[in-house]
């Protein structure tokens, strides 16, 4: 399946715990201030790539933990990537998303949005807000995002914080 990408990083230590494989998706509508992926806005940027491709270079890597799907915005190709989740979950790595809708948000398309959620283990959410940027927060650039514990928020039905 084809997916829309900016760029890939083959092993990151800042983009969630441990070794990551991080995808950087192209496109994003948030357009929050002070954006540090400007390059990915364009939804008609970036490059189009095989979803294979992306699982084959993961796999290249035994060293790694998981995969941080990132953008731009990932819940806008939500299939592709619950294609490249499912497969990396199965296998038993953990799968971080970034995204600049809010749970509450997400939860208002819940159906649309499941299918990458449910292979989800950590999401990070809300726009970055430039007032609230701190150096100080674990994977996150501002206050107002969450590290959100992804299972035990859909099954508790509210949102319960990731503790890393
Ligand atoms: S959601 Fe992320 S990529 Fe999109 S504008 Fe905000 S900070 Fe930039």
């Amino acid at each position: 399946m084809k997916i829309r990408i900016a760029d890939i990083v083959d092993d990151s230590i800042v983009d969630g715990p441990g070794l990551r494989f991080v995808v950087f998706v192209q496109g994003c509508t948030h357009n929050c201030k002070g954006c540090h992926n400007p390059d990915t806005h364009d939804i008609n940027g970036g490059k189009i790539v095989d979803t294979d491709y992306i699982l084959e270079k993961f796999y290249e890597n035994p060293l790694l933990d998981g995969i941080t799907l990132s953008g731009g915005e990932p819940f806008l190709q939500t299939t592709p990537l619950s294609v490249i989740a499912r497969d990396i979950k199965e296998k038993g790595f953990n799968v971080i998303v970034y995204t600049g809708f809010t749970w509450e948000k997400l939860m208002e398309y819940k159906e649309k949005y499941y299918e990458l959620l449910k292979y989800t283990d950590i999401l990070i959410d809300g726009p970055f807000d430039e007032n609230l940027k701190s150096y100080d927060l674990m994977f996150r650039g501002s206050g107002n995002q969450r590290a959100i514990d992804v299972f035990k928020s859909l099954s508790e039905n509210k949102v319960v914080l990731y503790d890393f």
